[in-house]
Order: C-alpha cells, then structure tokens, then sequence
C-alpha cells in the first residue's frame, strides 16, 4: 500500500475513534488533535496503548467498555492483566476480515473444491470462529473440528479426505503420526513455526510435500500478518492493519531490518480499534518483492516476547530464541534448556547454556554456538547437556544477588 493512501485511511480511522470516551481521553492527555496529523512521522507522535490501558477503560466504562460498537455482531474474549476482557465485531468488522482472509487462502491455492477443517478452538477465543468464516467466504466445505482428541480427528479427517487444514503445527504433526494423508495444505498458527528452524521439514517428512502457511495473529485482532505460498515471511494484512516495529524499551520506531516490538493500528476496524498497540511481541519488519505482490514481511516470524528480555554482554537476550534454535537437535525437547548468566571473574559476564538431552557430538555443538552468534549477536561461553535438568527457571541471573 503506498504511504499517501496509508495516511489516508490512519485519518480516516482517527477521525471515527476520536469520538470513542478511549481516545478522546487518550488524545487531550497526550496533547493530540487527530487532524494535524498529517504524515507518518506525525502518527509516531501518538502515544502507544497497551492491554493495561484496554483494562483500565473496561473499570471506567463497566460492563462494556468504551471501545463496543453498536453494530456488534460477535464478541470474543482475550487475557488481560485481570482476567478475559471483551472484543467486539461489527458487522463490517466481520466481513471485512472474512474477505481479506479468503483473498489469503485463495492465493494460496484454496477453492471451493477443497475440504478444510478447522482444530483452533471455537469457544471464548477469536481463532477458530475467525478463521471459519475465511474458509466460508471462499466457499469451502468447512468442518469444525475444534482441539484435542486427535485419533477421532484424524478419523474424521481422513473420512472426509480434508485437503486443507488450520491447526497448530505440533497438532498436525501429531495428526500426521495419526496416519492422515489427504493434506495438501497447512494454516498453521498459535505456536511458534516459521522462526522455528527445522520445523516445516520435519512436517513435510511426516505429510509429503505440501503447503506450509505461517500466520500470526492476537486475541484482540486476527489476522495480523500471514505467508503466502511463496513462504518467504508473513505479509502484513495490510488492508485492515498499519504495523510499526518499535524499541521495546523507548517506544521509537525501527527501521526495517530491526528487531524490535509489533505494534499494530487498525486501519477500519469499527469494534475496540486499536491505536498504536504494543503487543509484547518480537519479529523483524522488511519490505520485500513477493511474486503475490505484498511487500510488508515479518521475515523472521515472531521471534519471542518482549518481557523476557535479559541483557547479557550489553547485547538483548531473548531466551526463547534460544529454545527456536535448539529445536533442530534430534534428541531436544521443546523448553527443557537453562540459561545462567552470572559475574565473570575479572568482569563482564558469564553466559552458559544448559540442555537437556545426549550430547550430539562436537559439530553439532558448535552449529548451535555458531547459529546463536548469528541470530542473537551473542553466544554462549559454556554449553553443557545434561541427562535431567533440575526443576527451575529457564532463566537465572545471578549476576545482581
Ligand atoms: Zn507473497
């Protein structure tokens, strides 16, 4: 989308969300009047909302909040700091990400000849429902599967010999082990995939070659950014959703390339639109030329949260990247790893990696350490595996006891 009609359309969505109790505090607190801003570099002047702030409207405006729209149509719910805060769809709301949702699967190769199937949950939350109606709209046979229960599933899947399936991967692969076969394609979501080294060959291995889609979205709005066929990243969904990638630490806006937090406007949305929200999220933005022709890519996935950020060596240590990048040792499960970071005898820090699992040799080693030094700017002094890692947190810094 080019900036001018970018900037259009942030108008036009402030002009509406100004009249919302929210943003009308939001704006003279901040000192805001939506119609000078005129440009990108006076959006960034807006202050950035997080879910504290939703939560805070939902005590001064009980029971609703004053971010419901009178034409709603769907209410989800989302964790907040204090418990399921309420989402809300208009009408308008709901068409409009059923449309941009089948425009996705049918540039992925989805038809009305396909059967898909859906193990996204359907109660309370907003993913299985929402991607239903994509799936809808494209006119796909649609089944809702909900999770769990997976030899039924599998059962009902390989009845129906579905062709399309939104599921988690780790769900899929264990459908696959379950012995289904129909699949063509994968919508996958809800777990971390692409930023996952590995990941899709271990699922092609399992299902044959089929199409392995990323996607990532929130509770408060899905979709948020998808891949296409190509798989080389997810594109921003664009048409309902302005994505900025800020310093977690200042709120300043990153140049592509840069890791930073996702922060998201939406660009129509009637029901609690958001406004420069922080979704505690970490990927990278770049601009590429995708034959589909989106360009706005998270090329990376979603590479971990922004509240388990420890500094190590004066370098930002997320530790589930860590995790990403341990998931190609055949023997390694998910999560079982600690890091320590502790005061090194003569200054600066000691940074060593515990994994549990056999140890897989000297080269294997040594790919990881290389792959750290690559992806997190930073690698371990020690790495050590262990049979049984004590009981614990991943993460111990005992560099300020
Ligand atoms: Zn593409």
């Amino acid at each position: 989308m080019k900036e001018a009609e970018k900037i259009k359309l942030l108008q036009e969505q402030l002009k509406r969300i100004s009249a919302l109790p929210f943003y009308e505090n939001r704006f003279q607190a901040g000192g805001i009047n939506p119609e000078d801003i005129r440009s990108l570099e006076d959006f960034q002047k807006i202050p950035l909302m997080d879910t504290k702030d939703l939560q805070k409207d939902l005590e001064e405006h009980p029971p609703l909040s004053s971010l419901f729209h009178p034409d709603t149509i769907r209410v989800t719910l989302s964790p907040g700091p204090k418990g399921l805060m309420p989402v809300y769809h208009s009408r308008q709301d709901v068409e409009e990400v059923n449309k941009e949702l089948a425009a996705m699967y049918r540039a992925c190769g989805v038809g009305p000849e396909d059967i898909a199937a859906i193990t996204f949950g359907y109660h309370l939350f907003i993913a299985g429902i929402t991607i239903h109606g994509g799936f809808e709209t494209l006119g796909c046979k649609t089944i809702p599967l909900g999770p769990g229960e997976s030899e039924r599933t599998a059962e009902i899947l390989n009845r129906f010999k579905v062709t399309v399936l939104a599921s988690n991967p780790s769900f899929a692969l264990k459908l696959a082990q379950e012995g289904v076969r129909s699949i063509r394609l994968l919508f996958a979501g809800g777990e971390p995939f692409s930023s996952v080294e590995g990941y899709k060959e271990k699922l092609r291995q399992a299902f044959g070659p089929i199409g392995l889609i990323d996607s990532y979205g929130l509770g408060q709005s899905t979709p948020v950014a998808r891949e296409c066929k190509e798989e080389r990243g997810l594109h921003v969904a664009d048409n309902l959703i302005f994505l900025e990638i800020v310093e977690p630490e200042t709120g300043k806006v990153l140049p592509h390339g840069e890791r930073g937090e996702v922060v998201i406007t939406h660009l129509r949305r009637q029901g609690s639109p958001l406004l420069r929200f922080r979704t505690g999220d970490l990927s990278v933005m770049e601009h590429i030329d995708c034959p589909c022709g989106r360009k706005a890519t998270l090329t990376k996935g979603v590479l971990g949260r922004t509240d388990e950020m420890h500094k190590v060596k004066g370098v930002k240590l997320y530790p589930s990247q860590i995790d990403h990048l341990l998931r190609p040792l055949p023997d390694y499960t998910p999560g079982k790893y600690r890091v320590i970071i502790s005061p090194k005898p003569g200054g600066g820090d000691l940074f060593q990696l515990i994994v549990e699992g056999k140890y897989p040799g000297p080269s294997a080693t040594e790919k990881i350490v290389e792959r750290m030094k690559e992806t997190l700017l930073i690698k371990p002094d020690k790495v050590e595996f262990v049979e049984k890692l004590p009981e614990g947190p991943k993460v111990m810094d005992e560099r300020y006891k």
